[in-house]
């Protein structure tokens, strides 16, 4: 606001309309003459909710348009303690795992910290948060794109929202999920900033990774188990692994042993997903009795291992599966939606 020759006190109302999750031209305190010289040079938003699907079991699903058009996907997932928000760092992304929705047509682009923070100010302000009282406590970095391969955005927005003067959600209280970039897992380790590290490990030999995520070739999970005891070491927080259980890719006896040889002693937890099955890929979840006693089999070897709860399969819960869809058919999402609504 200086730098416009405007008072300061413009730049807090600006910071103050924009964390409640407003639009500049919403922005009821600032004067006519400058919202239109800021709309000359910057965005009017800088993402807008398109659809918003409410699923049986009370998750949300939401699908957000960029102001350059391209459309990412949010959730929202209810809990007890509070209300986690997964978001989405990347337009699609280019890490080809095997199993996602979300890679299937490769990268559009890097969202910008401010798309990844409107993403959360958007669906606070829906529920009817302010900026005292937040209705999204927690958040996962885990939407669509690889956190880690949008590094300085990434970690840009988890300073904004983590900001005392912003919606101020503690660090602690947000998980970052990568596929194990190694580089970027040291340098945020350096970062000080004490986020929940969550690595998607999906097989304990090198071999098998290799076949569901290609970024098995660049980093082998030897340097990835060494860089979350770099994570450990500096932060004293526990790290966790997410495995994704696809049947007879890595769910055998053979893997929970080599799992528990790997993992004994650290101070990690696992926790177990089973497979959204995402049509175009062919990959088959494991059921669900073979994936408890997957489990139990972890937890009685010592291992703290919990299986994730699924929610809203009725709404394309999974990374990119609803975008994937309203990009090939808009109006069918939207009979959808009028169909949640009225049941
Ligand atoms: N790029 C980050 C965040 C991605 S999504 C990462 O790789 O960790 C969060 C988690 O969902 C990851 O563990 C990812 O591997 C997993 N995932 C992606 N598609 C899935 C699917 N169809 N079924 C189950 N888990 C999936």
């Amino acid at each position: 606001m200086l730098s416009m020759g405007e008072k300061a006190f413009r730049g807090d109302q600006l910071f103050d309309g924009i964390t409640m999750g407003k639009s500049v031209s919403e922005i009821s305190n600032i004067p006519k003459p400058l919202k239109e010289k800021l709309l000359e040079t910057y965005e009017d938003s800088a993402a807008q909710i398109v659809e918003r699907l409410v699923s049986s079991d009370g998750t949300e699903k939401y699908l957000f348009r960029l102001a350059d058009g391209n459309v990412i996907e949010g959730v929202l997932m209810k809990y007890k303690y509070g209300n986690t928000q997964c978001v989405s760092t990347q337009v699609g992304c280019r890490m080809g795992c095997k199993f996602c929705a979300s890679t299937l047509g490769g990268l559009v682009r890097n969202l910008t910290k401010g798309e990844i923070l409107a993403q959360v100010l958007l669906v606070n302000r829906l529920l009817g948060g302010t900026l005292k009282e937040r209705k999204v406590t927690n958040i996962v970095l885990m939407g669509s794109g690889e956190p880690l391969d949008n590094y300085d955005n990434t970690v840009g927005f988890l300073r904004l929202i983590s900001s005392p003067e912003g919606l101020n959600i503690s660090p602690r209280n947000i998980s970052l999920s990568t596929c194990g970039l190694v580089p970027q897992m040291r340098k945020l380790t350096e970062e000080g900033l004490s986020v929940n590290l969550t690595v998607s490990l999906h097989a304990p030999f090198d071999e098998d990774r290799k076949k569901i995520m290609p970024v098995a070739n660049a980093y082998s999970i030897r340097e990835i188990l060494d860089a979350c005891a770099f994570y450990f070491e500096k932060t004293g927080r526990r790290y966790i692994f997410e495995y994704t259980l696809i049947r007879g890719q890595n769910d055998s006896e053979a893997h929970v042993k080599e799992l528990v040889r790997l993992l004994s002693g650290r101070p990690c937890l696992i926790n177990v997903i089973r497979l959204n099955e995402v049509k175009e890929t062919g990959l088959i979840s494991t059921g669900e009795t073979h994936a408890r006693a997957f489990i139990d089999k972890l937890t009685r070897a010592g291992l703290t291992a919990t299986l994730r709860r699924s929610a809203g399969a009725d709404i394309q819960g999974a990374c990119g599966q609803l975008r994937r869809k309203y990009l090939a058919n808009p109006t069918e999402i939207r009979a959808g939606r009028e169909e949640e609504y009225e049941s």
